[in-house]
């Protein structure tokens, strides 16, 4: 666990290693802007705590994940949006450290509404 936890990119994030375009901290969640994002204002939520996969987290440090994806969503002003959370290679998983992806369906007319200035 030691060593995966080194290696794991959301771990460096976490300890401030890698930068990342912080949105949410609190004691045991955090939440930044995807790198690499699907649309604008796509946002990732972790908890702290290293697992691979959902099974592998405590409850407590699952409760904030989905009560800070609808914060992250209502402050897109996305009237739509995708809640994603990934498990395993065959499930599309690529970085294994549990993560929530919110990500808003960008809104052609409107503009994305995002209120972040990154992106
Ligand atoms: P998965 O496919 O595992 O559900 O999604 C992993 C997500 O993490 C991808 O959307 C990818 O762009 C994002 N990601 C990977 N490395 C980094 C990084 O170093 N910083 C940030 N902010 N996002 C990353």
């Amino acid at each position: 666990m030691a060593s995966k936890m080194a290696s794991c990119i959301f771990c460096k994030i976490v300890k401030g290693d890698i930068p990342c375009f912080k949105l949410f901290e609190s004691e045991k969640t955090l939440a930044f802007l995807d790198i690499n994002p699907l649309s604008r204002g796509h946002a990732l939520v972790i908890p702290k705590y290293h697992g691979e996969k959902l099974t592998d987290i405590p409850d407590d440090s699952l409760v904030e994940l989905l009560p800070v994806a609808k914060k992250l969503a209502l402050a897109t002003g996305a009237t739509e949006y995708n809640i994603l959370q990934n498990n395993g290679r065959g499930a599309h998983q690529e970085v294994d450290h549990v993560h929530v992806h919110m990500i808003p369906k960008p809104n052609p007319e409107e503009g994305l509404g995002i209120r972040w200035p990154q992106q």
